[in-house]
């Protein structure tokens, strides 16, 4: 017997077509917006990730999956910023563009709730663009497409994490406050200081947390141009009617975001709250050998998101099971143009084998599930209509032909 990977799972039935109904809306609704979907490999060089990521993240120091052919290392892409921007410099493609990808990710991570070591990710990238307007607008289709899709409940917080200039003086500021209170922080706090100092926020205990609630914060060190942006953000959010909560501890996992940085949290989801998050990265394109260009975006996890909504998504129009029984093959034609007026209204169909006795394709509209059978046969071609049972209640009615589209259509 085989197992999958620990980590990992088979996507079927109702989970897969879950998934599916919020693959379909993203790309119905961030088509309309003028995202242009885009599919890079699913393994690049794995310095591409060094580079972008940062070297001294968790994700690259642990999380990639990596692997050397023929003297070339490769590794699975951990996430989807990096895979866009390298393709549109490879490409030579013009600016500005809107991107939208649909893809798996890969990640060493410890399993949990809603976490795989292969997930998913609904993201968009918006390049080339700089002003604080682009900002709020991309936040706020992401409110947008939750809503369209039925979801509610979450929450959404912003921050500032500056530019590299306002980070050195931060930085000074920060090593002044904390230095006579190196000893009280964690191991992992003391060398992320060292090393990518604006990490230490993401501490998940509670002592280092503590310490850093009175801590000077970076949105309040900001220099004056990226000051002006995260006003103007908040600005044109409250023209959007996006509410907001600034958090000022929030800095991301990623290096190469600059100013802002915002996540959608959700708050039945514990500690793996966060089903949106994203920000502005304006250095990363020259960092990865291409044009001076800002860009933003986010990304989504699908599968988190869906630990938030009812088993029926609100967005989805639910589709019926028709299974057609025949009582003699020369029923089929009849069969064949009604499972065409069936599939036309948006629902499943099933043909039953009209050869066969009735009892046979009882059974099988059993074994998929119908929730109606249709029956077409003598008595029914005589009277004009179609003989329909549902199959919860065992209630059996008489559809005049005339009117099954109505009843298709209120199925
Ligand atoms: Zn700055
Ligand atoms: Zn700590």
């Amino acid at each position: 017997m085989y197992q999958k990977p620990k980590g990992t799972r088979d996507l079927l039935g109702r989970e897969l077509q879950r998934l599916e109904a919020l693959n379909a809306a993203a790309r119905a609704f961030f088509g309309q917006n003028g995202y242009e979907e885009i599919r890079t490999p699913t393994f690049e060089f794995a310095a591409l990730f060094d580079r972008s990521i940062g070297e001294t993240t968790d994700i690259v120091e642990h999380e990639i999956y990596k692997f050397e052919v023929n003297k070339k290392l490769y590794a699975l892409r951990p996430e989807g910023t990096a895979s866009v921007l390298r393709a549109f410099i490879e490409n030579k493609l013009r600016l500005p563009v809107r991107f939208l990808y649909l893809w798996s990710m890969y990640r060493r991570e410890r399993p949990q709730k809603g976490r795989y070591r292969e997930f998913l990710q609904i993201g968009i990238e918006l390049l080339g663009e700089s002003k604080p307007f682009y900002d709020a607008d991309i936040i706020e289709r992401g409110k947008q497409y939750l809503q369209s899709v039925g979801a509610r409940d979450f929450t959404i917080e912003l921050n500032s994490i500056g530019c590299p200039e306002c980070r050195e003086a931060y930085r000074r500021t920060l090593e002044d406050y904390l230095q006579p209170n190196l000893s009280r922080l964690c191991d992992d706090c003391r060398r992320r200081f060292e090393r990518n100092f604006l990490r230490i926020f993401d501490c998940k205990k509670e002592s280092c947390q503590r310490l850093y609630d009175d801590a000077p914060k970076i949105t309040d060190k900001l220099c004056g141009e990226c000051a002006q942006h995260y006003v103007d953000v908040k600005k044109y959010l409250r023209y959007f009617g996006v509410d907001y909560v600034e958090n000022k501890k929030m800095v991301r996992g990623l290096d190469y975001y600059t100013r802002t940085v915002f996540e959608f949290k959700h708050g039945e989801l514990g500690a793996q709250d966060t089903i949106i998050a994203g920000g502005r990265y304006d250095l990363l394109m020259r960092e990865l050998g291409g044009p001076d260009t800002p860009c933003i975006g986010w990304a989504l996890g699908p599968e988190r998101l869906l630990l938030t909504m009812p088993e029926e998504l609100p967005s989805v129009k639910a589709r019926r099971a028709f299974f057609l029984i025949g009582v003699g093959e020369r029923y089929l034609p009849t069969m064949i143009s009604l499972r065409t007026q069936i599939h036309n209204n948006g629902h499943r169909c099933f043909l039953g084998d009209p050869g066969e006795p009735i009892k046979h394709q009882m059974k099988k509209a059993d074994r998929f599930k119908a929730d109606h059978v249709v029956i077409c046969g003598e008595d029914e071609e005589k009277e004009g209509i179609y003989t329909v049972k549902e199959m919860s209640t065992g209630r059996q009615s008489k559809i005049p032909v005339a009117e099954f589209e109505s009843f298709l259509i209120h199925a």
